[in-house]
């Protein structure tokens, strides 16, 4: 593997290079979207500019180069995620559709009287599509409580835990505050117990390689514009038993092994779950995403972001009024933070006119903001592209704001 060189590294991504206000632009909110490598960026230019076709049904020969590398992708992706069949992967247009398709899979399995299990964690999108399937089935949703340092009651999960559950969803990191969950030690309790476990990897994929045979896990979804790729493409991985037991979540072409009035067969996994033109392009640029990700290196990426964070959150706690939530042992490169008697998005206002990008509001996760009983936070969230000295401009900047706002 490489030697880690941000200076390096930061040259492959030229966004960094622009300004935003007069300011050089210090992008802190990586939890939302990553940024985009030239090797990604080319790799989509490179599909419009040579080989732009359907795939799977044409004959011609750019068809078949699409069909090829889209394919490539989905093994790549295999591989990256180490499962064991490449029709194990699905690709969707994101976390939130592999959430939907599970949930919506579920409807079919689910009657009344039966649980499922979600911590308080959640990103809506982990909540509501559940909520949804709970309201047409008449299942019951039970809520994991979380505590104070922003982590999973494992005693209580333990507790609510039954017979009765038949799936619980749960993110591997939160969002709105970096916190690890244990996922593996759920994963095996929730199975023993014979429910189904699906983990909601959209904050994880970016800076922890998921091994989903050694994690045992049912089903986990994740984002490619997380991960240096484009927006709307991801993936579901799904055990081959669980993807053959879920009804098609959508119908259309490419999905169907023969249609006529009377019957309607359906095609084997994948394809059974991707239904109509995919995201051919963005399919091929999330496998070009991953190669560059790999390259570089999570072991090397993890070590390098994990020094941001502890440096940021040393300087952070130097500023007055800080607050600092989820401060769980484990966690990505993420600081959610208030300062007493300032609201976050003046905070988030300020620092932007400095040239600073960072999240305010409730990250789509409002149980956490209602735990908290505050309205939002301001979330920087580091990649292994930012630096200590951009970390040292943020420093100043939120310094800058709190003066300016006290
Ligand atoms: N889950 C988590 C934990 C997330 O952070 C996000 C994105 N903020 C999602 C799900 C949804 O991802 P997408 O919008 O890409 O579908």
């Amino acid at each position: 593997k490489n030697v880690f060189d941000v200076e390096k590294i930061r040259k492959d991504f030229p966004i960094l290079q622009r300004e935003v206000n007069n300011y050089p632009l210090v992008y802190f909110d990586n939890a939302a979207t990553s940024q985009t490598p030239q090797q990604v960026i080319d790799a989509i230019v490179d599909y419009y500019l040579n080989y732009n076709a359907n795939i799977h049904r044409g004959v011609h020969t750019l068809s078949q180069e699409a069909t090829d590398k889209y394919e490539a992708a989905r093994k790549k992706i295999q591989k990256h995620f180490n499962a064991e069949k490449s029709h194990e992967i699905i690709f969707t247009s994101g976390a939130t559709h592999g959430i939907n398709l599970v949930a919506s899979g579920f409807s079919a399995i689910l009657k009344e009287g039966d649980e499922i299990l979600v911590s308080a964690l959640e990103h809506h999108s982990n909540i509501v599509p559940w909520q949804m399937i709970c309201e047409k089935t008449g299942a019951k949703l039970n809520v994991i409580p979380m505590n104070e340092d922003g982590e999973l009651v494992y005693t209580a999960f333990e507790e609510l835990l039954s017979e009765k559950t038949k799936i619980v969803f749960l993110n591997h990191v939160s969002n709105a505050l970096g916190t690890v969950n244990p996922i593996k030690k759920v994963i095996d309790k929730a199975h023993a117990a014979g429910a189904a476990v699906l983990i909601d990897g959209a904050q994880a994929a970016p800076h922890i390689k998921a091994d989903v045979q050694a994690l045992d896990v049912d089903f986990y979804v994740v984002s490619a514009h997380k991960m240096c790729g484009p927006t709307g493409v991801g993936v579901l991985y799904g055990k081959e038993e669980w993807l053959n037991k879920l009804p098609p979540y959508q119908g259309g072409g490419e999905m169907i092994a023969t249609v006529t009035f009377e019957k309607t067969t359906y095609a084997d996994l994948p394809h059974k779950f991707e239904a109509g033109t995919p995201n051919i392009c963005g399919g091929i640029a999330f496998g070009a995403a991953l190669d560059y990700l790999d390259n570089i290196g999570f072991d090397a990426i993890a070590a390098y972001e994990q020094d941001l964070l502890e440096y940021a959150t040393k300087k952070l706690l130097e500023i007055k009024g800080m607050r600092i939530y989820g401060v769980a042992k484990e966690k990505t490169s993420v600081v959610s933070f208030n300062i007493e008697g300032l609201h976050p998005y003046d905070i988030g206002t300020i620092v932007d006119k400095l040239g600073i990008a960072v999240r305010t509001g409730h990250h789509c996760a409002q149980p956490i903001m209602d735990f908290y009983k505050i309205p939002g936070t301001v979330r920087a969230s580091f990649s292994f592209y930012n630096t200590r000295a951009e970390i040292d401009r943020f420093i100043e900047a939120v310094e800058k704001a709190r003066a300016m706002l006290s």
